[in-house]
């Protein structure tokens, strides 16, 4: 999938570096979908608009969409502020309507990337269609079936995909509505360099306040935009209330978060990155010399601990090891977590060379 294109491809895309995609939740009325985008529009400038036309709600008897009586006033929205719109697809009639009233991007909701059935009929009825997909990972924190939702839109023929992240679901309490998972989204961009990707902090978030930590914190992992929900009376939304923000809260968001750029011209900038560079390689350096160092004491102590008819597991050892590593970690400012991972680690393979030399021998 290297042919997937940059999102300065997209013909929506007008100018380079991160881009935002706003508007409500869900399409209400003709009236807040008007007023909410002209408000977002008077406010600031973005790329495109964004509102639901069919919801997937978790349990039924909510707002489920206003469906297709939504588009029409999704197209005079498009008409009137001359902004590119988009909306989410669940199947292939969404899309086929989407594409009808004139929808610029489609999206795919977290709900349907689980679903490969539900990601086929969208990957069919967009055959032979030109417009920009963009995919949200699936609810649970799997990267194969985000993939596989990418490659069965990209096997359709779209090459302007972008991945949407918005959080992964989790049964424990935690102070985001969806857990970030960052590593996910990190592993998928290491995966597939060239996927732009779309951070949405409404839906990761699940509260207002935690929309402007999130988007700076997708910007500084170098995320190529963000969609915030924003309605003009956020407390009273059909769906998402306590998430959504209005519009001159989005423009201050959108303004104070700190634009980062993976790459820069300037000379000393350049020069002072390489310096530390070549510090940490230096680092590393020893780190892998040390680590060598204590494999090969690690050996040693195997033999001995056999010829002396002792155990190579050691119980009591082991957890003064556990204690004091990170104890001591903590003390020099290393996370004390980190430091109880990766002395497991060590010790697990300090096991596996002592065992393996037991093995070796009997063979
Ligand atoms: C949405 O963007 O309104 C939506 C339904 O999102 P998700 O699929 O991420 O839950
Ligand atoms: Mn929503």
């Amino acid at each position: 999938m290297k042919d997937i294109q940059p999102l300065e491809s997209w013909s929506v895309v007008k100018n380079g570096g991160p881009i935002a995609i706003a508007g409500p939740c869900s399409a209400e009325s003709e009236e807040q979908l008007m007023e909410t985008c002209r408000q977002i529009t008077e406010e600031i400038d973005i790329t495109m608009l964004r509102a639901g036309i069919w919801k997937p709600r978790t349990r039924p008897g909510s707002f489920e969409g206003i469906g297709e009586e939504g588009l029409k006033w999704f197209a005079n929205v498009k008409k009137e502020l001359n902004m590119p719109i988009t909306t989410e697809v669940a199947n292939a009639q969404h899309v086929e309507l989407a594409l009808k009233y004139g929808a610029d991007v489609l999206w795919i909701g977290a709900r349907s990337t689980v679903n490969p059935f539900t990601i086929q009929e969208i990957a069919d009825a967009l055959k032979g269609v030109d417009v920009p997909v963009m995919i949200k990972n699936p609810i649970n924190p799997d990267l194969a079936l985000w993939k596989g939702a990418i490659e069965r839109i990209y096997g359709a023929g779209i090459r302007q995909i972008a991945g949407i992240h918005r959080g992964f679901s989790s049964f424990e309490k935690t102070k985001y509505r969806n857990v970030p998972m960052w590593k996910l989204a990190i592993a998928l961009k290491t995966e597939l360099p060239n996927l732009p990707l779309i951070c949405d902090p409404s839906h990761i978030g699940g509260t207002r306040d935690l929309i402007y930590p999130v988007s700076q914190k997708a910007i500084d992992l170098d995320f190529d935009g963000l969609m915030i929900e924003t309605h003009r009376d956020p407390d009273n939304a059909w769906s998402d209330a306590s998430q959504q923000v209005t519009p001159k809260r989005l423009a201050e968001i959108l303004n104070e978060v700190k634009i980062r750029k993976s790459t820069t011209d300037a000379e000393e900038v350049n020069n002072k990155l390489d310096d530390l560079r070549s510090k940490i390689d230096r680092l590393d350096t020893e780190l892998l010399d040390v680590m060598s160092q204590r494999m090969s004491v690690v050996n040693e102590i195997g033999d001995y601990k056999r010829e002396n008819n002792l155990t190579v597991f050691q119980a009591g050892r082991w957890i003064d090891i556990f204690q004091n590593r990170p104890e001591q970690a903590e003390k020099l400012g290393i996370g004390k977590s980190f430091m109880e991972q990766l002395f497991k680690l060590i010790h697990d393979e300090s096991i596996r060379v002592q065992t393996k030399v037991v093995n070796t021998e009997k063979a």
